[in-house]
């Protein structure tokens, strides 16, 4: 038996004696990404580094990260897809490339001293190459001199080894996925067929050896990555010979809870009542709350259908309960579970209350359409057929009240009617082509795609939050920061709202820095000397012991990441559009520069 715990540390371990840093896990949020709604893998709060930006700690990093992918909600179910799970990384800034990329993976994979895993069990995956970029005959070499056999050796197109960009330009390259055969009772195939199952994947290998360009070239990179990613879900279960994730020590006690609150849920219900509540939980944690945009939809959705499935297995007010096991798993290893475990439980509770009135008006409705025979109100189709709802009355219940298409069926069947489902299926394709090209709308308009923009609206958040200060008091503290191309949006704890003249103020002050032209400085220090020497971190986040701050003239000391401007010049007229409150002592400001 080996545990979460222990897989993290043998990880990190490995890689620290082999030159790694360690680097915390950052939030599930991405800070100044408007590229994407939540962290989905290790590489993206590394972005910046795999630019070119040099990362204070050096070019070798590694880490546990928390990741949430949203992407995967259908697979969910299975038995190796979840919505939050945790990523292993280890990352070169343009240092080791793919031979000892691989030879390090290996060795983790296959050493006694490591993870021990049978080197016959494990199938290899490369890049078969198209008209941009050859084929990955580099990586196939490495792992034949390792002496994985040919037939376990496969070469797939871009759809499935190959990686980026983010944006529509940026770096972008091939990778190499290692398989692992989780089937105790059959014997191994001699041939690796990465469609089949029982072969899982485990740890992927990227090579970010190419720069798109804006007319759509394959470039060489001049800083070549690697940029690696493990689960340890997968991992967990495979080195304790289970073959599904479920059956891990990250996951037993949820499905248990639920399983001991009802009994009569199917396999795939029980397990996507227990991934979307974890998922939940680790979001609040991040400081979301459930809305109806952004993240916080998100989260939502996610609350609800949990709620929806727990109804359709007879339980009621359960979710708080159940997210009970999920802090007493994790919570010794986030402190940010640990710290707002009441307020998260409160607010899961709140929800789900919530919910249950929203439930019962659409089962009222539910049953007005079953009830009444009206054709063309109703969408019930017309008598001489069997009576049926249809599709799209099916989408709607889905898409206002929650309802699955499973319980509407359930319903509808007790009283003899059919649901359409083909059509409901036809309306949920629609809906997602739908929102996957409106998630494709925010990936173009990304930190990749439009840097100018967004690094001068970054560097104005910086005097902003200064200035705020000058203006209102020591008091105020960022409490979070997100900016797109068009606005930079900003929040503070104050206690009350801003009078026209103290924006006025506020304002004032961040366009006479501008005007200045105070020089952007970066350092890199410790993380305690930034602290001591007053240098403004973000409430809530984990730095690594060596951070960047970014110094703008005397006016501003910040940790940060970057990009900056070099020059307060470079950033343009600033102006407040909005200032507003979000939460109780929590004030939120948009922003613009010109
Ligand atoms: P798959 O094809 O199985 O969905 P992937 O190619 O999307 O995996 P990567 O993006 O390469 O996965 O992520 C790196 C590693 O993270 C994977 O090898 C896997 O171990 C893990 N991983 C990816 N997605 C999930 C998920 N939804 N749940 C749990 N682990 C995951
Ligand atoms: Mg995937």
């Amino acid at each position: 038996m080996i545990t979460r715990k222990e897989l993290i540390k043998k990880y990190l371990d490995f890689f620290k004696s082999k030159g790694h840093k360690v680097i915390p896990s950052a939030s599930l949020i991405p800070s100044n990404d408007p590229t994407v709604l939540f962290t989905t893998a290790g590489m993206h709060p590394l972005t910046p580094y795999l630019l070119g930006q040099k990362h204070p700690l050096g070019n070798r990093l590694v880490n546990v990260q928390k990741c949430i992918r949203t992407t995967d909600i259908n697979e969910v179910g299975d038995s190796y897809h979840h919505t939050f799970f945790e990523m292993l990384g280890n990352w070169s800034l343009g240092d080791y490339w793919k031979k000892e990329a691989i030879e390090m993976s290996f060795e983790f994979l296959t050493s006694k001293k490591w993870l021990g895993l049978d080197k016959n069990k494990i199938g290899i995956t490369c890049f078969a190459g198209n008209k941009d970029a050859e084929k990955d005959e580099e990586s196939l070499k490495v792992w034949l001199s390792l002496g994985i056999p040919k037939e376990r050796i496969v070469f797939l197109p871009k759809e499935d080894n190959w990686w980026g960009p983010a944006g529509n330009t940026g770096p972008c390259g091939p990778d190499t996925e290692m398989f692992y055969w989780k089937d105790k009772e059959i014997e191994i195939p001699k041939k690796f067929n990465p469609k089949d199952e029982r072969w899982i994947e485990m740890w992927n290998n990227v090579f970010m050896q190419y720069n798109k360009t804006e007319n759509g070239k394959f470039i060489p990179l001049k800083q070549k990555n690697v940029d690696t990613g493990m689960g340890v879900e997968r991992t967990l279960a495979v080195l304790n010979g289970l073959t599904n994730n479920y059956e891990t020590e990250v996951w037993k006690p949820i499905i248990e809870r639920i399983e001991k609150l009802s009994s009569t849920g199917s396999e795939r219900i029980v397990r996507i009542i227990a991934d979307h509540i974890k998922a939940s939980v680790f979001i609040i944690a991040d400081g979301i709350t459930p809305s109806n945009t952004g993240q916080g939809y998100i989260l939502r959705r996610l609350i609800r259908r949990a709620i929806r499935y727990g109804n359709f297995m007879g339980l009621k007010n359960f979710i708080s309960k159940v997210a009970k096991s999920v802090f007493e798993i994790y919570e010794n290893n986030y402190s940010e579970l640990k710290k707002n475990e009441k307020e998260i439980l409160s607010l899961l509770s709140g929800e789900e209350e919530k919910f249950n009135k929203t439930i019962e008006q659409g089962e009222k409705e539910l049953k007005k359409i079953i009830g009444e025979i009206k054709p063309s109100v109703f969408g019930l189709k017309g008598k001489d057929k069997k009576p049926e709802i249809s599709g799209k009355i099916a989408f709607l219940l889905y898409q206002s009240y929650g309802f699955p298409l499973d319980f509407v069926k359930e319903t509808a069947h007790r009283y003899n009617i059919n649901v359409d489902e083909k059509e409901f299926n036809q309306e949920l394709f629609k809906h997602q082509e739908l929102s996957r090209t409106a998630s494709a709308g925010i990936f173009k308009s990304g930190l990749a795609d439009n840097s100018e923009k967004t690094i001068r609206l970054h560097t104005a958040t910086h005097l902003l939050n200064e200035a705020l200060r000058a203006v209102l008091g020591p008091e105020v503290k960022q409490k979070g920061s997100n900016i797109t191309p068009e606005r930079l949006r900003f929040d503070f704890s104050f206690s009350r709202k801003l009078t026209d003249n103290e924006i006025k103020q506020v304002e004032d002050l961040v366009n006479k820095k501008i005007k200045q032209g105070l020089e952007v400085k970066k350092q890199d220090i410790k993380l305690k000397d930034a602290l001591n020497s007053g240098a403004q971190a973000e409430f809530g986040s984990k730095y690594p012991e060596i951070v960047s701050v970014y110094f703008i003239g005397g006016f501003s000391k910040e940790i940060c990441t970057g990009p900056h401007v070099k020059n307060t010049r470079e950033i343009g007229k600033f102006k407040i559009i909005k200032e507003e409150a979000i939460a109780t002592g929590i004030r939120r400001i948009k922003a613009t520069v010109e």
